[in-house]
């Protein structure tokens, strides 16, 4: 299969072929399920647990028939595609795909969403990710305009609220040394034609609806929107099980199968072959360490913690983020602070020397939180690249394999336009073209590639 390797322009190519001939629109939930979820979190003023993810071992409540079960134990399930990951990026890739009338199927070794989908803060902000105007840049703002449309779709398929906001983030300096970075952030989005107003004093108490420690500068950064991506994991996952999407929870991809040059399928722990007309691959941090692969996939884990403060008295508008931590408002009073970037390897927990640097960090921006109780502390990896940017495409040297990793910090705010640049490459219709700069086989071309001195900041 031929590729043009340059532009984030929407074209048109042939994929895998869609089963169906037409895509299945968007807001027409199947007749399947007329069962209304819900994702709240709180009741009658009082915060509750999170909501259960799918409960491993529940196949029938995460869309799995005991038929496909059935299926797979004989070792003849036959999908168009099989997803390995059931975080947002897979999930989303298989809900597109679905859509795009091919039948899917979603391979999670434990509970979908309960990787590094779950630890985000939702922050969609391009702009203040991107030190330069380059591909990761283009592909952020192009997703950032896709959300709309994409959570209104997703209401309508699920009739789960993803709690997507457009209130912008107030981006403050505290020390005189950050109005550099601070100015420079003004600088590119005026070059982009995006709005970052400078605060004065009362605006920003105005604006942030707390008291801020008095900064030495601050932007509103309008266009910078934020998505509670827990609640939308459970709406794409709805969605993506209305429209078809089988998905089998512990169920460990342990190698991609290749024979003559081609994906056939997965092997999973057990033992059994999965045959499938694609692959992608969209585990996360953990999909480097998948066997099969043969090419250099450099994702490696990075450590982020954080917290949740009960702010119910002190909850800023909009987030809020200094040259030190960025404090995320959630619809129920809990306000995120984050986040640590931690090389780590895959070392799990949390440590109380940075919960103690999140809360410190937290109060001396927003004073009021002295007194917030800490609801919550929690670790997830993000899946980093040498060069900060995803990898996205057809693999290379192997016909229907594809990836869709490497999100690290921005895997919820680019998670629509990886998933329709991935439903063109698998199903043809609409999509983004993938920059050369997002292939997989950049690390392939030279080592100079899968590196860059600028990497994306944020969540
Ligand atoms: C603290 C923190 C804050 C963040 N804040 C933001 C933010 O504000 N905005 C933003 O855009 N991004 C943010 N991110 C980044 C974002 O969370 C990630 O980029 C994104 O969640 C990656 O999604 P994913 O689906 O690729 O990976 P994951 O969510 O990690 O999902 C991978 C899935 O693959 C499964 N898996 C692993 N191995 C196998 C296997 N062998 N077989 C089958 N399944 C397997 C795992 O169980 C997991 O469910 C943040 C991340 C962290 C940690």
């Amino acid at each position: 299969m031929s590729r043009k390797r340059t532009g984030t322009g929407t074209r048109k190519r042939k994929g895998l072929g869609p089963r169906a001939s037409a895509v299945i629109p968007w807001g027409v939930p199947s007749a399947r399920s007329s069962v209304m979820v819900r994702c709240s979190w709180t009741r009658g003023g009082e915060f509750e647990s999170p909501p259960a993810l799918t409960s491993p071992g529940t196949l029938e409540a995460s869309g799995t028939t005991p038929q496909s079960v059935h299926r797979m134990r004989l070792g003849k399930t036959a999908d168009d595609v099989v997803v390995a990951g059931g975080g947002l990026v897979g999930m989303a890739v298989a809900l597109e795909a679905a859509r795009r009338g091919l039948r899917v199927r979603v391979l999670d070794r434990s509970t979908p969403g309960a990787g590094a989908t779950q630890a985000a803060a939702g922050m969609l902000s391009p702009l203040s990710e991107s030190s330069d105007g380059g591909p990761f840049l283009s592909a952020g703002l192009a997703s950032l305009r896709l959300y709309p449309g994409w959570i209104d779709a997703l209401r309508a398929v699920s009739e789960v609220d993803p709690r997507y906001r457009r209130d912008g983030k107030l981006r403050v300096a505290c020390a005189p040394p950050a109005l550099r970075g601070l100015a420079g952030l003004a600088r590119r989005a005026r070059e982009f034609g995006l709005s970052a107003a400078p605060i004065d004093g009362e605006d920003l108490a105005r604006l942030a609806g707390t008291r801020v420690a008095p900064p030495s500068g601050a932007l509103l950064l309008a266009e910078d929107h934020q998505v509670d991506n827990r609640c939308l994991h459970r709406a794409v996952s709805e969605g993506a099980r209305r429209t078809g999407v089988a998905v089998t929870p512990d169920a460990e991809v342990v190698a991609v199968v290749v024979e003559r040059g081609r994906a056939i399928g997965v092997r999973l722990a057990g033992g059994d072959l999965l045959r499938a007309g694609a692959v992608v691959l969209a585990a996360g941090a953990w999909t480097g360490g998948i066997p099969g692969i043969p090419f250099p996939l450099p994702v490696r884990p990075v450590r982020g913690q954080m917290l949740a403060l009960d702010a119910r008295d002190s909850l800023p508008a909009r987030v809020i983020e200094s040259e030190d931590v960025y404090l995320v408002p959630r619809w129920d009073g809990r306000l995120l602070v984050g986040a640590t970037v931690e090389e780590v390897g895959f070392d799990s927990g949390c440590t109380a020397e940075a919960g103690t640097l999140l809360r410190d960090a937290a109060i001396r921006l927003l004073p009021g939180l002295a007194t917030a109780p800490v609801l919550d502390h929690w670790h997830g990896f993000r899946p980093g690249t040498p060069d900060a940017h995803p990898i996205i495409g057809t693999a290379p040297g192997v016909e229907g394999l594809y990836m869709a990793t490497g999100h690290f910090r921005n895997g919820i705010l680019l998670a629509p336009w990886t998933a329709e640049a991935l439903g063109r490459l698998l199903a043809g219709g609409d999509g983004p073209e993938i920059p050369e700069a997002f292939l997989p086989d950049r690390f392939q071309r030279s080592p100079e590639d899968g590196r860059r001195s600028h990497a994306p900041n944020g969540g």
